[in-house]
């Protein structure tokens, strides 16, 4: 947690203690920090030599716009950042009555492998800093002025696997004198890291936990999702289980539906016996086609009598709205075209 906007104030009391300044400073600079400024010379109120020094031993280096889409259908925007060691991120805003939320990036990369998604094909290359994460808040904030009050951890890598940072992220965005968004408006997936999951339960955030299930069995599981074989799914169902008995937060279940390998009546049927007595929501995805992947989306009936047996069976199931659909808004494909177009 190096980099001065990972820290909290207290750390940053620290920072400024060894230069000689006065406890009441920490808290002036983490309120600048938090406002997305893009150098020490906006801090107006610092004296002028402590924003030199700063500049120098702790640069601020807030990521470049490389890319902005933005869809004429629905205001999706869709933000490719360059990092300060030249890595790509994406971020997408998204509109929705409630207000404006965003997707944020936990990792550059993925090394999960599941077989439908566009993030992993590259491999991992980095973990995100808990201010790379941070930034990707602020910055859509400000490049799009809209007000950001809701957070999902959706976008490129597994939140779980940098828990520390992911951890620390959260207490940076939740803080009263930062950014000051409620755990109850952050949600973060995972494809199942079941270890992780029940180090999630200990810190009993009020956060929602998305699990991306996407199958009810080994059999279909292992057959998209790698991870599925270190943690098969009824010990993933089992740590969801224990997850809601200690947070008492109901869990959310993404399913990408996939046309002939997780959308039949069987299915189903299945999903329904094994959540059985656990408080869950279902979002069925239509799947979001990749280039590189054989994998179709479902048929919209198939979507449509898949949400009924669940409902039928008194389990709430949405199919979620699809979203800038005109701008390649779906996770790790902004990136991977730009990758592919640099390597060209
Ligand atoms: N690694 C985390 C979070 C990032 S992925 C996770 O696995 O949950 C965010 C969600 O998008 C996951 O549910 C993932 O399975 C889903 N996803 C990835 N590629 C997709 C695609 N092509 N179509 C539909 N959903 C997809």
């Amino acid at each position: 947690m190096n980099h001065i906007k990972s820290m909290t104030i207290p750390e940053l009391g620290a920072v400024l203690k060894e230069l000689g300044q006065p406890a009441f400073r920490a808290k002036q600079l983490y309120t600048w920090l938090h406002r997305g400024v893009r150098s020490y010379e906006e801090m107006t109120d610092l004296p002028k030599n402590l924003r030199s020094i700063l500049s120098e031993r702790y640069p601020i280096c807030p990521p470049e716009v490389v890319r902005k889409q933005e869809s004429k259908l629905d205001g999706t925007i869709k933000y490719l950042w360059r990092l300060s060691d030249g890595n790509c991120v994406e971020t997408v805003l998204m509109r929705y009555h409630y207000g404006n939320s965003v997707c944020i990036s936990t990792e550059v990369g993925c090394r999960m492998g599941c077989a439908f998604c566009a993030s992993t094909l590259g491999g991992l290359v980095r973990k995100l800093e808990p201010y790379e994460m941070l930034d990707q808040v602020l910055f859509t904030q400000v490049d799009s002025g809209l007000s950001i009050g809701h957070i999902v951890l959706m976008g490129i890598g597994e939140p779980l696997d940098n828990f520390d940072n992911v951890m620390r992220f959260l207490e940076l965005v939740n803080s009263a004198e930062g950014m000051n968004i409620s755990m109850r408006h952050i949600s973060l997936s995972t494809c199942g890291l079941v270890p992780m999951i029940d180090r999630l339960a200990e810190e009993k955030l009020q956060i929602t936990l998305s699990v991306s299930l996407h199958a009810p069995s080994d059999e279909i599981r292992n057959t998209i999702m790698p991870v599925n074989k270190a943690y098969p799914t009824q010990e993933l169902l089992a740590a969801c289980r224990r997850y809601y008995e200690k947070t008492n937060r109901r869990i959310s279940f993404e399913y990408a539906m996939i046309d002939g390998v997780n959308d039949t009546e069987e299915a189903a049927k299945l999903l329904i016996r094994r959540l059985k007595g656990l408080p869950a929501h279902v979002n069925l995805i239509p799947l979001n086609h990749v280039e590189e992947s054989p994998l179709k989306p479902s048929k919209k009936q198939a979507v449509a009598k898949f949400q009924k047996l669940l409902e039928d069976a008194g389990i709430p199931a949405t199919v979620r709205r699809t979203l800038g659909g005109d701008i390649d808004a779906s996770c790790g494909q902004l990136r991977r075209n730009y990758t592919k177009q640099q390597a060209r």
